[in-house]
Protein backbone atom coordinates (compact mmCIF):
# COMPACT_ATOMS: atom_id res chain seq x y z
CA UNK A 1 0.00 0.00 0.00
CA UNK A 2 1.63 3.14 -1.11
CA UNK A 3 0.43 5.29 2.03
CA UNK A 4 1.82 8.81 0.02
CA UNK A 5 -0.44 8.68 -2.53
CA UNK A 6 -3.65 8.03 -0.18
CA UNK A 7 -2.23 11.10 1.85
CA UNK A 8 -1.22 13.07 -1.70
CA UNK A 9 -4.32 15.12 -2.32
CA UNK A 10 -5.16 15.57 1.84
CA UNK A 11 -5.48 19.19 2.73
CA UNK A 12 -3.49 20.01 6.21
CA UNK A 13 -6.56 21.46 7.70
CA UNK A 14 -9.21 20.01 10.14
CA UNK A 15 -12.13 18.24 8.45
CA UNK A 16 -14.40 19.80 10.95
CA UNK A 17 -13.52 23.32 10.55
CA UNK A 18 -13.18 23.51 6.85
CA UNK A 19 -17.04 23.48 6.90
CA UNK A 20 -18.94 26.61 5.15
CA UNK A 21 -21.03 27.05 8.61
CA UNK A 22 -17.79 28.43 10.47
CA UNK A 23 -19.06 31.99 11.65
CA UNK A 24 -17.44 35.04 10.67
CA UNK A 25 -15.12 36.01 13.45
CA UNK A 26 -16.64 38.58 16.03
CA UNK A 27 -14.16 41.69 16.61
CA UNK A 28 -11.27 41.99 18.61
CA UNK A 29 -11.25 43.57 21.54
CA UNK A 30 -10.54 47.61 22.24
CA UNK A 31 -10.97 49.99 24.45
CA UNK A 32 -11.93 49.01 27.96
CA UNK A 33 -14.40 47.11 28.53
CA UNK A 34 -16.19 45.96 32.39
CA UNK A 35 -17.90 42.95 33.51
CA UNK A 36 -19.29 40.89 36.05
CA UNK A 37 -17.86 37.81 34.64
CA UNK A 38 -14.67 37.41 32.02
CA UNK A 39 -14.21 34.24 30.45
CA UNK A 40 -10.66 33.74 28.69
CA UNK A 41 -10.82 31.54 25.88
CA UNK A 42 -13.46 30.29 23.48
CA UNK A 43 -13.02 26.59 23.47
CA UNK A 44 -15.89 24.33 24.96
CA UNK A 45 -14.42 25.00 28.56
CA UNK A 46 -14.92 29.12 27.70
CA UNK A 47 -18.20 28.44 26.13
CA UNK A 48 -20.07 26.60 28.61
CA UNK A 49 -19.12 28.61 31.07
CA UNK A 50 -20.08 32.04 29.39
CA UNK A 51 -23.35 30.33 28.51
CA UNK A 52 -24.36 28.51 31.59
CA UNK A 53 -23.38 31.84 33.83
CA UNK A 54 -26.00 33.76 31.89
CA UNK A 55 -28.39 30.51 32.16
CA UNK A 56 -28.08 30.87 36.35
CA UNK A 57 -28.36 34.88 36.38
CA UNK A 58 -29.25 36.57 33.23
CA UNK A 59 -28.08 39.75 34.85
CA UNK A 60 -24.67 38.91 34.94
CA UNK A 61 -22.48 40.45 32.59
CA UNK A 62 -20.51 38.28 30.75
CA UNK A 63 -17.72 38.67 28.68
CA UNK A 64 -15.54 35.64 26.06
CA UNK A 65 -12.44 36.52 24.73
CA UNK A 66 -10.71 34.62 22.74
CA UNK A 67 -6.90 34.40 21.54
CA UNK A 68 -7.95 33.17 18.11
CA UNK A 69 -11.67 32.36 16.73
CA UNK A 70 -13.45 30.35 19.16
CA UNK A 71 -13.69 26.24 18.68
CA UNK A 72 -10.63 26.74 16.52
CA UNK A 73 -8.19 25.15 18.65
CA UNK A 74 -8.98 21.64 20.43
CA UNK A 75 -12.74 21.63 20.58
CA UNK A 76 -13.00 22.49 16.49
CA UNK A 77 -10.66 19.32 15.95
CA UNK A 78 -11.18 17.02 18.24
CA UNK A 79 -12.76 13.10 17.41
CA UNK A 80 -16.08 14.21 18.41
CA UNK A 81 -16.07 11.20 20.74
CA UNK A 82 -18.44 13.04 23.49
CA UNK A 83 -18.23 10.80 26.59
CA UNK A 84 -20.22 10.52 29.91
CA UNK A 85 -17.20 9.99 31.78
CA UNK A 86 -15.50 12.67 33.52
CA UNK A 87 -12.28 10.56 34.93
CA UNK A 88 -10.60 9.58 31.25
CA UNK A 89 -12.40 6.60 31.72
CA UNK A 90 -13.95 4.22 34.59
CA UNK A 91 -10.77 2.28 34.81
CA UNK A 92 -8.82 6.09 35.68
CA UNK A 93 -11.59 7.01 38.06
CA UNK A 94 -11.48 3.93 39.95
CA UNK A 95 -8.38 3.73 40.38
CA UNK A 96 -8.10 7.46 41.56
CA UNK A 97 -11.51 8.10 43.57
CA UNK A 98 -12.80 4.42 44.52
CA UNK A 99 -14.91 5.78 47.04
CA UNK A 100 -16.68 8.34 44.80
CA UNK A 101 -16.79 6.52 41.58
CA UNK A 102 -20.54 6.24 41.40
CA UNK A 103 -20.97 9.56 42.09
CA UNK A 104 -18.83 10.67 39.09
CA UNK A 105 -20.32 8.38 37.16
CA UNK A 106 -23.70 9.39 37.85
CA UNK A 107 -22.53 13.42 37.50
CA UNK A 108 -21.02 12.47 34.34
CA UNK A 109 -23.97 10.45 32.66
CA UNK A 110 -26.15 13.88 34.03
CA UNK A 111 -23.65 15.64 32.53
CA UNK A 112 -24.21 13.92 28.58
CA UNK A 113 -27.88 14.29 29.15
CA UNK A 114 -27.33 18.08 30.16
CA UNK A 115 -25.47 18.18 26.69
CA UNK A 116 -28.23 16.45 24.26
CA UNK A 117 -30.71 18.07 26.24
CA UNK A 118 -29.13 21.87 25.73
CA UNK A 119 -28.32 21.15 21.78
CA UNK A 120 -32.02 20.18 21.82
CA UNK A 121 -33.32 23.39 23.51
CA UNK A 122 -31.23 25.78 21.39
CA UNK A 123 -31.81 23.90 18.38
CA UNK A 124 -28.13 23.27 17.84
CA UNK A 125 -27.66 20.90 15.11
CA UNK A 126 -23.81 19.37 15.97
CA UNK A 127 -24.83 15.78 14.32
CA UNK A 128 -25.47 14.34 17.63
CA UNK A 129 -25.46 10.97 17.55
CA UNK A 130 -25.89 9.09 20.89
CA UNK A 131 -24.36 5.68 19.24
CA UNK A 132 -21.90 4.61 21.75
CA UNK A 133 -18.73 3.26 21.70
CA UNK A 134 -17.21 -0.08 20.80
CA UNK A 135 -13.72 -0.79 22.16
CA UNK A 136 -12.19 -3.49 20.15
CA UNK A 137 -9.27 -5.84 20.98
CA UNK A 138 -6.29 -6.22 18.30
CA UNK A 139 -4.27 -8.01 20.74
CA UNK A 140 -5.12 -11.71 22.84
CA UNK A 141 -3.83 -9.82 26.18
CA UNK A 142 -6.66 -6.47 25.27
CA UNK A 143 -9.35 -9.29 25.29
CA UNK A 144 -8.49 -9.74 29.21
CA UNK A 145 -8.43 -5.96 30.31
CA UNK A 146 -11.89 -5.33 27.90
CA UNK A 147 -13.29 -8.08 30.14
CA UNK A 148 -11.75 -6.18 33.63
CA UNK A 149 -13.69 -3.25 32.64
CA UNK A 150 -17.22 -4.39 31.91
CA UNK A 151 -17.28 -6.03 35.16
CA UNK A 152 -16.05 -2.87 36.74
CA UNK A 153 -18.35 -0.95 34.43
CA UNK A 154 -21.21 -3.75 36.09
CA UNK A 155 -20.18 -2.75 39.51
CA UNK A 156 -21.25 0.65 39.02
CA UNK A 157 -24.64 -0.47 37.89
CA UNK A 158 -23.63 0.12 33.99
CA UNK A 159 -23.81 -2.18 31.34
CA UNK A 160 -21.22 -2.54 28.45
CA UNK A 161 -21.78 -5.67 26.39
CA UNK A 162 -18.74 -7.84 26.16
CA UNK A 163 -18.85 -9.21 22.49
CA UNK A 164 -16.81 -12.07 20.55
CA UNK A 165 -14.62 -11.62 17.29
CA UNK A 166 -17.85 -12.48 15.01
CA UNK A 167 -19.79 -10.27 16.91
CA UNK A 168 -17.73 -7.64 16.72
CA UNK A 169 -16.64 -7.69 13.25
CA UNK A 170 -20.00 -8.39 11.99
CA UNK A 171 -20.97 -5.17 13.30
CA UNK A 172 -17.82 -3.22 11.98
CA UNK A 173 -15.89 -5.23 9.73
CA UNK A 174 -11.97 -5.84 10.29
CA UNK A 175 -10.05 -8.76 10.39
CA UNK A 176 -8.04 -7.55 13.26
CA UNK A 177 -10.63 -7.74 15.74
CA UNK A 178 -10.44 -10.49 18.28
CA UNK A 179 -13.50 -9.20 20.86
CA UNK A 180 -14.43 -6.04 22.07
CA UNK A 181 -16.91 -4.43 24.61
CA UNK A 182 -19.66 -2.09 23.53
CA UNK A 183 -21.01 0.93 25.83
CA UNK A 184 -24.26 1.64 23.88
CA UNK A 185 -25.20 4.53 26.30
CA UNK A 186 -21.88 6.47 27.88
CA UNK A 187 -20.96 8.01 24.38
CA UNK A 188 -21.97 10.39 21.46
CA UNK A 189 -20.85 11.56 18.74
CA UNK A 190 -20.76 15.07 17.56
CA UNK A 191 -19.07 17.44 14.60
CA UNK A 192 -17.22 18.78 16.94
CA UNK A 193 -16.68 22.49 15.55
CA UNK A 194 -20.02 22.19 14.91
CA UNK A 195 -20.76 22.43 18.87
CA UNK A 196 -18.30 25.23 19.29
CA UNK A 197 -19.91 26.91 17.16
CA UNK A 198 -23.28 26.39 18.10
CA UNK A 199 -22.78 27.09 21.93
CA UNK A 200 -20.93 30.80 20.32
CA UNK A 201 -24.12 31.19 18.56
CA UNK A 202 -26.50 30.78 21.67
CA UNK A 203 -23.90 32.76 23.97
CA UNK A 204 -24.41 35.36 21.35
CA UNK A 205 -28.37 34.92 21.92
CA UNK A 206 -27.82 34.82 25.19
CA UNK A 207 -26.07 38.41 25.41
CA UNK A 208 -22.87 37.34 26.04
CA UNK A 209 -20.20 39.78 24.02
CA UNK A 210 -17.55 37.59 22.42
CA UNK A 211 -14.71 38.73 21.30
CA UNK A 212 -12.04 37.18 19.04
CA UNK A 213 -8.32 37.60 18.05
CA UNK A 214 -7.52 39.17 21.11
CA UNK A 215 -4.92 37.31 23.49
CA UNK A 216 -5.15 37.56 26.82
CA UNK A 217 -1.85 38.76 27.82
CA UNK A 218 -1.78 39.38 31.17
CA UNK A 219 -4.20 39.18 34.26
CA UNK A 220 -3.77 41.72 37.71
CA UNK A 221 -5.51 42.55 40.82
CA UNK A 222 -6.65 45.97 40.52
CA UNK A 223 -8.88 48.05 43.22
CA UNK A 224 -10.33 44.42 44.11
CA UNK A 225 -11.48 43.69 40.02
CA UNK A 226 -9.26 41.75 37.67
CA UNK A 227 -7.72 44.01 34.86
CA UNK A 228 -6.77 41.68 31.58
CA UNK A 229 -5.09 43.52 29.34
CA UNK A 230 -4.92 42.61 25.34
CA UNK A 231 -3.12 43.88 22.79
CA UNK A 232 -5.70 47.06 21.71
CA UNK A 233 -7.41 46.95 24.78
CA UNK A 234 -8.38 46.11 28.33
CA UNK A 235 -11.10 44.27 29.72
CA UNK A 236 -11.89 44.75 33.99
CA UNK A 237 -13.98 41.86 35.57
CA UNK A 238 -14.95 41.19 39.29
CA UNK A 239 -14.79 37.58 38.08
CA UNK A 240 -12.60 35.44 35.88
CA UNK A 241 -12.61 32.16 34.36
CA UNK A 242 -9.58 30.28 32.91
CA UNK A 243 -10.22 28.38 29.43
CA UNK A 244 -7.31 28.31 28.11
CA UNK A 245 -6.52 24.49 27.10
CA UNK A 246 -3.06 23.12 26.64
CA UNK A 247 -2.14 26.63 25.42
CA UNK A 248 0.44 28.66 27.58
CA UNK A 249 -2.01 29.99 30.49
CA UNK A 250 -2.31 33.82 31.52
CA UNK A 251 -1.99 32.18 34.96
CA UNK A 252 1.74 30.95 35.59
CA UNK A 253 1.28 27.68 38.37
CA UNK A 254 -1.52 26.34 35.65
CA UNK A 255 1.98 25.37 33.64
CA UNK A 256 3.05 22.82 36.43
CA UNK A 257 0.20 20.91 35.82
CA UNK A 258 0.09 21.18 31.95
CA UNK A 259 1.79 19.61 28.88
CA UNK A 260 0.85 20.37 25.76
CA UNK A 261 0.97 17.16 23.78
CA UNK A 262 0.06 16.91 20.07
CA UNK A 263 -2.78 14.50 18.63
CA UNK A 264 -3.24 13.79 15.13
CA UNK A 265 -6.33 12.60 12.56
CA UNK A 266 -6.64 12.16 9.14
CA UNK A 267 -10.92 11.99 7.15
CA UNK A 268 -11.38 9.97 4.56
CA UNK A 269 -13.12 10.96 1.26
CA UNK A 270 -16.86 10.08 1.51
CA UNK A 271 -16.93 6.13 0.84
CA UNK A 272 -19.14 4.79 -1.85
CA UNK A 273 -22.04 2.99 -0.89
CA UNK A 274 -20.40 -0.04 -1.69
CA UNK A 275 -17.20 0.99 0.31
CA UNK A 276 -19.60 1.07 3.27
CA UNK A 277 -21.31 -2.18 2.74
CA UNK A 278 -18.18 -3.52 3.08
CA UNK A 279 -17.30 -2.73 6.19
CA UNK A 280 -21.06 -2.86 7.33
CA UNK A 281 -21.16 -0.16 10.77
CA UNK A 282 -24.66 -0.22 10.95
CA UNK A 283 -24.62 1.56 14.34
CA UNK A 284 -22.43 4.16 13.20
CA UNK A 285 -21.06 3.51 16.76
CA UNK A 286 -17.57 5.51 17.55
CA UNK A 287 -14.75 2.97 17.57
CA UNK A 288 -11.49 2.70 19.95
CA UNK A 289 -8.65 0.09 19.89
CA UNK A 290 -7.18 -0.98 23.10
CA UNK A 291 -3.29 -0.76 23.08
CA UNK A 292 -1.47 1.69 25.08
CA UNK A 293 -1.43 3.66 22.05
CA UNK A 294 -4.77 3.30 20.51
CA UNK A 295 -7.24 5.00 17.99
CA UNK A 296 -10.31 6.30 17.74
CA UNK A 297 -12.24 5.91 14.84
CA UNK A 298 -15.78 6.87 13.62
CA UNK A 299 -18.46 8.12 10.66
CA UNK A 300 -19.09 11.53 9.82
CA UNK A 301 -22.67 12.61 8.57
CA UNK A 302 -21.59 12.38 5.00
CA UNK A 303 -19.45 8.73 5.81
CA UNK A 304 -16.23 9.63 5.60
CA UNK A 305 -14.40 7.94 8.54
CA UNK A 306 -12.29 10.02 11.02
CA UNK A 307 -9.09 8.01 11.98
CA UNK A 308 -6.98 9.74 15.22
CA UNK A 309 -5.23 8.70 17.70
CA UNK A 310 -1.95 6.43 18.29
CA UNK A 311 1.13 9.07 18.36
CA UNK A 312 1.23 11.79 21.48
CA UNK A 313 4.03 14.04 20.43
CA UNK A 314 5.64 16.68 23.29
CA UNK A 315 7.87 19.15 22.13
CA UNK A 316 10.67 19.97 23.90
CA UNK A 317 9.76 23.55 26.42
CA UNK A 318 5.76 22.55 25.19
CA UNK A 319 5.91 24.19 22.39
CA UNK A 320 2.53 25.40 20.69
CA UNK A 321 3.31 26.08 16.79
CA UNK A 322 0.69 26.21 13.98
CA UNK A 323 3.46 24.53 12.15
CA UNK A 324 3.40 21.31 14.75
CA UNK A 325 -0.05 20.45 13.98
CA UNK A 326 1.78 18.83 10.59
CA UNK A 327 3.72 16.31 11.31
CA UNK A 328 3.31 13.66 7.90
CA UNK A 329 5.19 10.84 9.65
CA UNK A 330 2.77 10.49 11.88
CA UNK A 331 0.07 11.06 9.08
CA UNK A 332 1.94 8.49 7.22
CA UNK A 333 1.79 5.77 10.34
CA UNK A 334 -1.69 6.93 10.75
CA UNK A 335 -3.11 5.96 7.12
CA UNK A 336 -0.81 2.39 7.53
CA UNK A 337 -2.71 1.55 10.55
CA UNK A 338 -6.13 2.69 8.58
CA UNK A 339 -5.13 0.25 5.88
CA UNK A 340 -4.10 -2.75 8.25
CA UNK A 341 -7.70 -2.38 9.71
CA UNK A 342 -9.79 -2.03 7.00
CA UNK A 343 -8.13 -3.87 4.06
CA UNK A 344 -11.19 -3.92 2.09
CA UNK A 345 -10.86 -0.18 1.39
CA UNK A 346 -7.78 0.18 -0.02
CA UNK A 347 -8.79 2.36 -2.95
CA UNK A 348 -9.83 5.30 -0.49
CA UNK A 349 -8.33 8.55 -0.22
CA UNK A 350 -7.65 11.66 2.54
CA UNK A 351 -9.07 13.99 2.28
CA UNK A 352 -7.68 15.73 5.53
CA UNK A 353 -5.08 15.73 7.78
CA UNK A 354 -4.58 17.75 10.81
CA UNK A 355 -3.31 17.62 14.78
CA UNK A 356 -4.43 19.81 17.61
CA UNK A 357 -3.08 20.23 20.92
CA UNK A 358 -4.02 18.20 23.83
CA UNK A 359 -3.96 19.53 27.61
CA UNK A 360 -2.05 16.86 29.34
CA UNK A 361 -1.78 16.44 33.14
CA UNK A 362 -0.57 13.23 34.75
CA UNK A 363 -3.73 12.12 35.92
CA UNK A 364 -5.35 12.31 32.88
CA UNK A 365 -8.57 14.47 34.06
CA UNK A 366 -9.09 17.68 34.15
CA UNK A 367 -8.31 19.35 37.70
CA UNK A 368 -10.04 23.12 38.81
CA UNK A 369 -9.22 25.45 40.99
CA UNK A 370 -9.12 29.18 42.39
CA UNK A 371 -6.45 32.22 42.48
CA UNK A 372 -7.05 35.56 42.96
CA UNK A 373 -8.52 35.69 46.31
CA UNK A 374 -11.35 33.40 44.89
CA UNK A 375 -12.01 35.75 41.83
CA UNK A 376 -10.21 33.18 39.32
CA UNK A 377 -11.55 29.94 38.33
CA UNK A 378 -9.25 27.60 36.06
CA UNK A 379 -10.00 23.98 34.96
CA UNK A 380 -7.30 22.12 32.99
CA UNK A 381 -6.27 18.85 31.86
CA UNK A 382 -8.59 16.92 30.36
CA UNK A 383 -5.94 14.95 28.58
CA UNK A 384 -7.74 14.18 25.55
CA UNK A 385 -11.35 13.48 27.12
CA UNK A 386 -13.02 16.90 27.33
CA UNK A 387 -15.69 16.84 24.38
CA UNK A 388 -18.48 16.15 27.44
CA UNK A 389 -16.27 16.85 30.46
CA UNK A 390 -15.62 20.51 29.91
CA UNK A 391 -19.52 21.12 30.79
CA UNK A 392 -18.94 19.74 33.90
CA UNK A 393 -15.85 21.49 34.63
CA UNK A 394 -17.96 24.81 33.52
CA UNK A 395 -20.43 24.32 36.18
CA UNK A 396 -17.52 23.42 38.89
CA UNK A 397 -15.55 27.08 37.82
CA UNK A 398 -19.44 28.57 38.37
CA UNK A 399 -19.59 27.29 41.85
CA UNK A 400 -16.10 28.04 43.10
CA UNK A 401 -16.49 31.70 41.34
CA UNK A 402 -19.80 31.80 43.50
CA UNK A 403 -18.43 30.28 46.66
CA UNK A 404 -21.01 28.06 46.36
CA UNK A 405 -20.71 24.54 48.24
CA UNK A 406 -22.35 22.04 45.76
CA UNK A 407 -21.83 18.06 45.28
CA UNK A 408 -19.03 19.55 42.56
CA UNK A 409 -17.18 21.01 44.59
CA UNK A 410 -17.17 18.64 47.39
CA UNK A 411 -15.71 15.90 45.12
CA UNK A 412 -12.59 14.48 46.29
CA UNK A 413 -11.72 14.91 42.25
CA UNK A 414 -12.43 18.51 42.58
CA UNK A 415 -10.45 19.38 45.39
CA UNK A 416 -7.17 17.41 44.73
CA UNK A 417 -4.54 18.47 42.18
CA UNK A 418 -2.74 16.31 39.21
CA UNK A 419 1.06 15.77 40.23
CA UNK A 420 3.26 18.14 38.30
CA UNK A 421 5.42 17.72 35.43
CA UNK A 422 9.01 18.59 36.69
CA UNK A 423 10.37 21.43 35.00
CA UNK A 424 12.60 21.30 31.35
CA UNK A 425 14.68 19.93 30.70
CA UNK A 426 13.65 16.73 32.84
CA UNK A 427 10.06 17.21 31.48
CA UNK A 428 11.22 16.09 27.76
CA UNK A 429 13.35 13.00 28.99
CA UNK A 430 9.99 11.60 31.33
CA UNK A 431 7.64 12.03 28.44
CA UNK A 432 10.33 10.30 26.23
CA UNK A 433 10.73 7.76 28.19
CA UNK A 434 7.28 6.94 29.28
CA UNK A 435 6.30 7.15 25.51
CA UNK A 436 9.47 4.75 24.95
CA UNK A 437 7.80 2.54 27.45
CA UNK A 438 4.21 2.54 26.81
CA UNK A 439 4.57 1.59 22.48
CA UNK A 440 7.25 -1.26 24.13
CA UNK A 441 4.22 -2.93 26.23
CA UNK A 442 2.12 -2.67 23.52
CA UNK A 443 4.77 -4.75 21.71
CA UNK A 444 5.10 -7.02 24.70
CA UNK A 445 1.33 -8.48 25.30
CA UNK A 446 0.75 -5.21 27.66
CA UNK A 447 3.66 -5.75 30.18
CA UNK A 448 4.36 -2.95 32.23
CA UNK A 449 8.40 -2.12 32.25
CA UNK A 450 9.68 -0.91 35.54
CA UNK A 451 9.25 2.74 34.75
CA UNK A 452 5.58 2.31 34.05
CA UNK A 453 4.64 0.47 36.94
CA UNK A 454 6.61 3.08 38.59
CA UNK A 455 4.23 5.71 37.56
CA UNK A 456 1.73 3.36 38.11
CA UNK A 457 2.45 3.16 42.11
CA UNK A 458 2.59 6.71 42.09
CA UNK A 459 -0.59 7.50 40.46
CA UNK A 460 1.08 9.77 37.71
CA UNK A 461 1.33 9.04 33.77
CA UNK A 462 2.01 10.93 30.41
CA UNK A 463 -1.29 10.59 27.76
CA UNK A 464 -2.71 12.09 24.91
C1 LIG B 1 -6.91 15.79 17.55
C2 LIG B 1 -7.72 15.79 18.83
C3 LIG B 1 -8.68 14.79 19.03
C4 LIG B 1 -9.44 14.79 20.18
N1 LIG B 1 -10.46 13.89 20.29
C5 LIG B 1 -11.30 13.96 21.36
C6 LIG B 1 -12.45 13.15 21.42
O1 LIG B 1 -12.79 12.43 20.48
N2 LIG B 1 -13.21 13.20 22.55
C7 LIG B 1 -12.90 14.03 23.59
O2 LIG B 1 -13.62 14.05 24.59
N3 LIG B 1 -11.84 14.86 23.52
C8 LIG B 1 -11.05 14.86 22.43
N4 LIG B 1 -10.01 15.73 22.34
C9 LIG B 1 -9.82 16.70 23.44
C10 LIG B 1 -10.85 17.82 23.41
O3 LIG B 1 -10.86 18.39 22.13
C11 LIG B 1 -10.50 18.84 24.49
O4 LIG B 1 -10.48 18.19 25.75
C12 LIG B 1 -11.45 20.00 24.58
O5 LIG B 1 -11.73 20.54 23.33
C13 LIG B 1 -10.86 21.06 25.51
O6 LIG B 1 -11.59 22.24 25.40
P1 LIG B 1 -10.98 23.57 26.01
O7 LIG B 1 -11.98 24.65 25.80
O8 LIG B 1 -10.55 23.34 27.41
O9 LIG B 1 -9.66 23.84 25.17
P2 LIG B 1 -9.47 24.41 23.67
O10 LIG B 1 -10.48 23.92 22.74
O11 LIG B 1 -8.04 24.19 23.35
O12 LIG B 1 -9.75 25.95 23.84
C14 LIG B 1 -8.87 26.82 24.51
C15 LIG B 1 -9.02 28.17 23.85
O13 LIG B 1 -8.36 29.15 24.62
C16 LIG B 1 -7.78 30.08 23.74
N5 LIG B 1 -6.70 30.76 24.47
C17 LIG B 1 -5.54 30.24 24.90
N6 LIG B 1 -4.80 31.18 25.54
C18 LIG B 1 -5.54 32.32 25.49
C19 LIG B 1 -5.31 33.64 25.95
N7 LIG B 1 -4.19 33.96 26.62
N8 LIG B 1 -6.26 34.58 25.73
C20 LIG B 1 -7.42 34.26 25.08
N9 LIG B 1 -7.68 33.02 24.61
C21 LIG B 1 -6.75 32.06 24.82
C22 LIG B 1 -7.29 29.24 22.58
O14 LIG B 1 -7.11 30.00 21.41
C23 LIG B 1 -8.40 28.20 22.45
O15 LIG B 1 -9.39 28.56 21.53
C24 LIG B 1 -9.21 15.77 21.21
C25 LIG B 1 -8.26 16.75 21.01
C26 LIG B 1 -7.51 16.78 19.83
C27 LIG B 1 -6.50 17.86 19.63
Amino acid sequence: MDVGRALAAAEPTPFWLADPAAPEPAPALTGRVSCDLAVVGGGYTGLWTALRARERDPSRDVVLIEADVAGGAASGRNGGFCAASLTHGLGNGLARWPGEIATLERLGRENLDGIEATLRRYGIDAEFERTGELDVATEDWQLAELAELARQAGETGQNLEVLDAGTVRAEVGSPTYLGGVWDRDGVALVHPAKLAWGLREACLAAGVRVFERTPVRSIAEENGSLLLRTPYGSAVAAKVALGTGGFPAPLRRLRHFVAPVYDYALATEPLTDAQLASVGWRSRTGVGDSGNQFHYYRLTADNRIVWGGYDAIYHFGGAVRAELERRPATFELLAEHFFTTFPQLADVRFSHAWGGVIDTCSRFCAFYGTAHGGRLAYAAGYTGLGVGATRFGADVMLDLLGGEETERTRLAMVRSKPVPFPPEPLRFGVVQLTRWSLARADRRQGRRNLWLRALDAFGVGFDS
